[in-house]
């Protein structure tokens, strides 16, 4: 037997027992006659001690020890002089009577310690040593224990896990496809799923009425901290519901997963904001409102003062900073290089002080007197001491950036509070959007999406105007899920598939098995698919989604550890009848 207990198993009741200790070595201290060693396995860490005086031959191998080694060991439990309160197993250490090195270990190139010094290249590229620290290993115990609470929850509606096929062909969620070469069909590709959209609502039109998986999906996209190529959904479908059972469900699901991991309870029904008022007021499609700082439009108050900027302006908007109007000189400024970055792109940033003794001193006093600027404070419901910060420009692109302001203030003023969480249903997403450069339409959500039935007649002379019954979970600023109720009506999906600019030929090519089975009897059908690690990310308190992956590529998109993607030998490529360019 390697082991009769685990390193983070013996307590003071344990004392006097012999035992047997597996695991590796995280730390040697010396102190003279004594050798301490802490013994760590995925449990925890327990105390050895080589006493030179009553064990000189165990001592001596003791020395010959280093850091990572695996041993076993067999001892006594005894209780400690200097305990650890700060340990489970810290009341007690072992008196070792024999020592076995399973196995040697080249010296580690970073600590494995909660506070490690290697960098994030250092540690993915040895990620099964990086693993071994608590830090990650802990995210990957709270994401198993939550994929165990998503399986119960679900498992106890009547849901059934369903495993769908991963060399698939081309599915619609609007980004590029992996591709897989086919040797036994030369000159064809499979394509990696961006999500299971069709076969889930496949398997609604077999009867299976509700159907979920924790799945891998894969989207070849520009990486960012909240983005992987291959990433987890909890994937999910419904049939014979509405809107509203799909939101019920799964604002179960979340309050379960809170309640069961977190133990908060999140009460009340979650708040529900249509997208053009999350726009507007927060410039962003998944608002985060653990606070206010809601924007105020200007536009009209602002005109009629010559002031070029605002008088063109399509849309002149601003957001209260409170408790900010003795922001210094320095402290302006950045905030408009903030907005001017070029990931931002804003031209400028107007701001007004509001002093705590009524006063008014803005950047744009050589237009606006301190009565026109005590309007803007009045409409903004501005407080003295508080600082206004006001952009103006094209609506489109004034409100997301004066969304990226607001983030940035409420960080810099602390007001996004990890232990804080603020659920939010954005619902009535637009159907389709415009896009300038290509000139046609897109789907905003995918082509499976459902109009709004009231909504249906302007397809044909406005489809800019149709909303969807579509809808995203947003926690904290983060979106965490989307669905949307389905066409299930295979001449409406037709239609829909002309407004996206596919020919009946194309749309039949690529979605023809879709339209067929819709011809045998489809239900009324709608789902969601959460990303299972943004929701384990938000859970931990990390900002990025890696943190929760037990091996994940980095922003370029590389495994740095086994190392890929790599080039393939030609015979492979003969074999597959592929030449590279
Ligand atoms: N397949 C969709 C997505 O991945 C989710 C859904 O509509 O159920 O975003």
């Amino acid at each position: 037997m390697y082991r009769t207990h685990t390193c983070g198993e013996l307590r003071i009741t344990n004392q006097g027992n012999q035992v047997t200790l597996s695991g590796w070595i995280q730390r040697i201290r010396n102190f003279g006659g004594m050798t301490f060693i802490d013994l760590r396995d995925r449990y925890g860490i327990t105390q050895l001690v080589f006493d030179q005086e009553k064990q000189p031959e165990l001592f001596e191998k003791a020395k010959k020890l280093g850091r990572e080694f695996v041993l076993q060991i067999k001892g006594i439990v005894q209780e400690r002089s200097n305990k650890n309160p700060n340990l489970p197993t810290g009341d007690i250490e072992l008196i070792v009577n024999e020592l076995n090195i399973l196995n040697k270990s080249e010296v580690p190139p970073f600590t494995i310690e909660d506070e490690s010094d290697g960098g994030d290249e250092l540690r993915m590229k040895y990620r099964y040593l990086d693993l071994r620290r608590n830090p990650v290993k802990n995210n990957l115990i709270l994401r198993h224990k939550m994929a165990q609470e998503i399986r119960k929850y679900l498992d106890g509606q009547e849901f059934l896990e369903v495993e769908t096929p991963v060399l698939i062909k081309s599915t619609p969620e609007g980004a590029r496809d992996f591709v897989v070469p086919s040797r036994m069909n030369p000159g064809e590709f499979y394509a990696l799923p961006q999500s299971p959209q069709v076969f889930k609502q496949l398997l609604m039109v077999s009867g299976y009425d509700r159907y979920f998986q924790i799945v891998k999906c894969f989207r070849d996209e520009d990486l960012r901290a909240d983005r992987q190529p291959e990433f987890t959904q909890i994937d999910c479908e419904m049939a014979f519901v509405e809107q509203e059972d799909i939101l019920q469900t799964f604002e179960g699901l979340t309050k379960h997963l809170f309640r069961t991991i977190k133990g908060v309870e999140l009460n009340g029904e979650f708040p529900r904001m249509d997208y053009q008022t999350a726009m507007n007021r927060y410039g962003s499609d998944k608002p985060d409102l653990r606070f206010g700082m809601e924007f105020v439009e200007l536009t009209e108050l602002t005109k009629g003062y010559d002031f070029p900027v605002f008088e063109s302006a399509e849309y002149v908007g601003g957001i209260v900073a409170p408790n900010c109007s003795e922001y210094s000189r320095k402290e302006l400024d950045q905030l408009t290089k903030f907005v001017q970055r070029p990931q931002i792109g804003a031209k400028g940033l107007v701001y007004v002080k509001y002093g705590a003794d009524g006063s008014f001193k803005s950047s744009v006093d050589k237009f606006y007197q301190p009565e026109a600027l005590a309007k803007w404070a009045e409409q903004m419901q501005a407080k003295p001491g508080d600082l206004l910060l006001v952009m103006a420009g094209e609506k489109k692109k004034t409100l997301p950036q004066l969304s990226e302001l607001r983030l940035h203030m409420a960080d810099q003023l602390g007001l996004r509070d990890k232990k804080q969480f603020a659920p939010l249903w954005v619902v009535d997403f637009p159907l389709l959007e415009f896009d300038d450069e290509t000139q046609r339409y897109y789907a905003m959500h995918h082509p499976f999406t459902a109009p709004k039935p009231e909504d249906i007649e302007l397809l044909a002379g406005n489809p800019a105007a149709v909303r969807a019954n579509a809808y995203d979970l947003v926690i904290n600023g983060v979106e965490i899920g989307g669905g949307s109720v389905r066409i299930f009506d295979d001449r409406l999906q037709q239609e829909m598939f002309t407004i996206l600019g596919f020919t009946h030929e194309e749309a039949q090519a690529q979605f023809g098995f879709l339209m067929n089975a819709f011809k045998y009897g489809a239900p009324p059908h709608a789902g969601v698919a959460f990303g299972f690690d943004r929701l384990v990310s938000l859970f931990a308190g990390n900002d990025s989604i890696r943190d929760v992956i037990a091996f994940p590529k980095n922003n370029a998109g590389r495994d740095v550890m086994i190392d890929a993607p790599s080039p393939i030998a030609i015979d492979q490529l003969d074999e597959l009848e592929l030449r590279l360019k």
